[in-house]
């Protein structure tokens, strides 16, 4: 060696958990190399000494060829005095006070695990927790960093001989893997029935018989049934207060899926990533075919939620023996909890919370000390968008292209998310849920208090939505030693469609959701506005009309669609002999159509997402709903293929008046116009307003650049023709990917809004 020299590498991103420090190890040794790696809370450190072209050859192969679940965001060098190491080795893991350390989120089992567990004679042969360096859980079971087992909820299991060797052995695919174990030393499954068989083939006994069991996952309980028996998952709907919510199903492999779905490849790629996500699928068939699961597990849907197994435990659920053809092809897997409570975590909080709903509990002994529900995604515009970001994805880092202030956003109201920032970083929670009920908002809290501390951001301000009647907006306020920035709730959507594709500057923008609280009191949510991070102005939305009773409105479409026809027909309505006007009590209609007239208990709106209910109820596709956006996904799902026919509307300054769309929908729907037909027509009209008053935002201000972002943009029938449409008229489209386009992302545009605050 010539003239040797030593070299610090500093290595950060996701990092630790992943198998990085042996896979330095072993380039170290093989180029000859010798200091020394340890995990700092920043990340990776690693001292080289050797040939420089050796050295450089190291650096490009971290950059190049990281272990697959490494994300390195950047690495910087500086040079050394000569120390004279005679060894490459790894260094205990050394904490940096202030200095952040992204974690991993859970990973589902790797092909190698998934061979061990498989092969008779194996030692982890069958066993529900084998995991390695590059799978297995990490958010869920970090208690703090830097992520080293006694921080973790595996510090009470010590390694048998055997793990231990591998945990130690640089060379194994174990080395340093926290959560390593086996039969002799790891957690174990128990259930809570008394038998005499293996307690696997039991549960699975259970299930055949149509019984409904509670089993621990990854980040909390699932409630599994037989999809396949429709009394059974009636019974589970009934217990879990869930009227018509779809259930997610797992399936025992893609095959399964594909029998019930069809899937593009797309889809596929989205299904068996290692973030498996539950993917909405168009099902192939709900009722009869060859393998028809229960109209109950997805009423009204012509999609399925579906998911492939992520943990051992779930491969064992389907199947006796390894090697045998599943036993089902496909299993019912909804949160564990109430209604609409957060996940239970816990063995003694299952039994309490889910005695009323479970027949029976498998419970495991490794605690999950973070819940973390499982993510929903949607392959739409060519690409797999997440709509509910948690599991798999959470709290994986958003990146930003510019430096931000450690700032908290609180999040909306339904489907919250909250976001912390730091660098450039914006690290959203997993799925909290709607902030509802006491349980909820405990969860946030926790949530929050833990992700301060993982991440080590102490917040100087507060970013909240404007609805002075949010719980978010509330915890905001009373967060009185920091800076309060209140951000409009479409502007909030806008700036996260931007922050996510990383854009800046001025953009229309068009934010469709189902409420938002506007600058002038009402209720807004069909919006386009010509935004930056600075502000907005409102240059375009639905003509506002009365929605009367506040929530019973949101919750009982027929009444938009009175409100739609009153303003429409006035009092000529009356001599409209209309299907909607006969379905609902003639008492109610008068008390309804009275408070709109008078404008008694009434706000204004102009959310889009009201617009879809009055039509649904129009078209006769559902009057009432019992989760949020029912009817505009039950009216999406009976669009007929191949309509481009669209109706009449005018725009008239910045308001965007349907009237003349409502008048023909009516005649459409009292002439017996196919309810498929209508509805596509009436999709094609909104994608068709939207290209109108993004063409004269062009004009007026120059700008051809249309971020889409809101609820409504998880309309795929709407987004495609839309995005299509804008496209052909030249312009520059920005959809959400990562960031779910609801309420779920809505955290992240109000932390770059309050970031821009605060910097000028
Ligand atoms: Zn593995
Ligand atoms: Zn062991």
């Amino acid at each position: 060696m010539l003239h040797p020299i030593r070299k610090q590498i500093r290595v950060r991103g996701i990092v630790q958990g992943v198998g990085f420090r042996p896979f330095v190890y072993n380039l170290a040794r093989s180029l000859g190399l010798t200091g020394y790696v340890l995990n700092s809370s920043a990340g990776v450190l690693i001292e080289v000494e050797g040939d420089p072209a050796r050295i450089e050859c190291f650096v490009r192969e971290l950059k190049e060829n990281p272990p697959p679940l490494a994300d390195v965001e950047g690495i910087s060098t500086a040079p050394l005095e000569l120390a004279g190491d005679t060894t490459f080795s790894i260094h205990e893991s050394l904490d940096q006070p202030g200095e952040l350390a992204p974690v991993s989120p859970d990973v589902s089992t790797c092909p190698e695990c998934l061979s061990d567990f498989q092969t008779p004679g194996n030692r982890r042969f069958g066993y529900p927790f084998t995991n390695c360096t590059n799978c297995g859980p990490r958010y869920t079971i970090t208690r703090m960093i830097p992520y080293d087992r006694p921080l973790t909820t595996m510090a009470c299991f010590p390694m048998c001989d055997q793990c231990l060797r591998e945990y130690e052995d640089p060379s194994n695919r174990r080395f340093h893997a926290q959560p390593n174990a086996c039969p002799d030393c790891g957690p174990s499954l128990s259930l809570s029935v008394e038998t005499s068989d293996p307690q696997l083939h039991h549960a699975r006994q259970l299930l055949r018989q149509g019984r409904i069991l509670a089993i621990k996952g990854l980040g909390g309980f699932h409630l599994v049934c037989d999809p396949f028996n429709d009394a059974t998952v009636r019974l589970l709907r009934q217990r879990k207060k869930r009227s018509d919510k779809p259930f997610a199903l797992m399936v025992a492999d893609v095959a399964s899926a594909e029998r019930l779905c069809f899937i593009s490849d797309a889809e596929r790629m989205a299904l068996t990533s290692i973030r498996r996500p539950i993917v909405i699928l168009t099902a192939r068939c709900l009722e009869g075919g060859d393998a028809p699961v229960s109209e109950a597990v997805a009423p009204g849907n012509n999609t399925l939620g579906v998911m492939l197994p992520y943990t051992p435990l779930h491969h064992l659920l389907f199947r006796e023996s390894l090697e045998a053809a599943p036993e089902f092809s496909a299993l019912v897997m909804t949160s564990g909890n109430l209604s609409e409570e957060p996940i239970v975590t816990g063995n003694r909080e299952a039994a309490l919370r889910l005695h009323s709903i479970a027949d029976a509990f498998l419970f495991h002994n490794r605690d999950i000390h973070t819940r973390v529900d499982d993510s929903v995604a949607r392959v739409f515009a060519s690409q797999e968008r997440v709509l509910r970001r948690s599991r798999g994805y959470a709290p994986h880092p958003v990146t930003l292209s510019f430096p931000v202030a450690e700032i908290l956003a609180c999040g909306a109201e339904l489907k919250n998310t909250f976001c912390l920032t730091k660098d450039h970083h914006a690290f959203l929670s997993q799925h909290i849920g709607d902030l509802e009920n006491y349980e909820t908002l405990v969860f946030y809290r926790e949530t929050l208090d833990r992700m301060k501390q993982l991440f080590r951001i102490a917040p100087t301000a507060v970013a909240y939505d404007l609805h002075p009647q949010y719980l978010s907006t509330k915890l905001a306020l009373e967060m009185t030693d920091l800076q309060q920035i209140g951000v409009q709730h479409h502007h909030a959507h806008i700036a996260s469609c931007m922050a996510e594709n990383g854009i800046a500057g001025k953009v229309i923008g068009v934010a469709f959701d189902g409420t938002g609280f506007g600058t002038d009191g009402k209720i807004w949510g069909g919006e386009f506005l010509v935004a930056d991070f600075a502000g907005f102005e409102r240059r375009g939305h639905f003509r506002y009309i009365a929605l009367a009773g506040g929530d019973t409105a949101v919750r009982e479409p027929w009444r938009l669609a009175l409100s739609y026809l009153l303003d429409t027909f006035g009092g000529q309505l009356d001599s409209l002999d209309l299907p909607l006007l006969q379905r609902v009590p003639p008492k109610k209609v008068a008390t309804v159509r009275s408070m709109i007239e008078r404008r008694i208990n009434t706000v204004e709106t102009s959310a889009a997402g009201r617009l879809f209910d009055a039509v649904a109820s129009m078209a006769g596709v559902r009057d009432e709903v019992n989760f949020e956006a029912q009817a505009a996904i039950e009216l999406e799902a009976c669009a007929l293929a191949g309509v481009d026919d669209r109706y009449p509307f005018e725009v008239t300054g910045d308001q965007i008046d349907v009237r003349p769309m409502i008048e023909r929908i009516v005649r459409d729907a009292l002439a017996g116009t196919p309810v498929g037909w209508i509805s596509a027509a009436f999709h094609n009209t909104v994608a068709a307003i939207i290209v109108e008053v993004c063409s004269r935002l062009r004009s007026a201000e120059g700008l051809d650049r249309v971020c889409l972002s809101g609820g409504t943009f998880q309309n795929v029938y709407l987004v495609e023709r839309a995005v299509a449409a804008l496209r052909a008229n030249g312009f520059e489209v920005f959809l959400h990917a990562r960031v779910p386009p609801n309420d779920g992302g809505i955290s992240l545009g109000q932390a770059v809004i309050a970031n821009n605050a605060l910097q000028s």
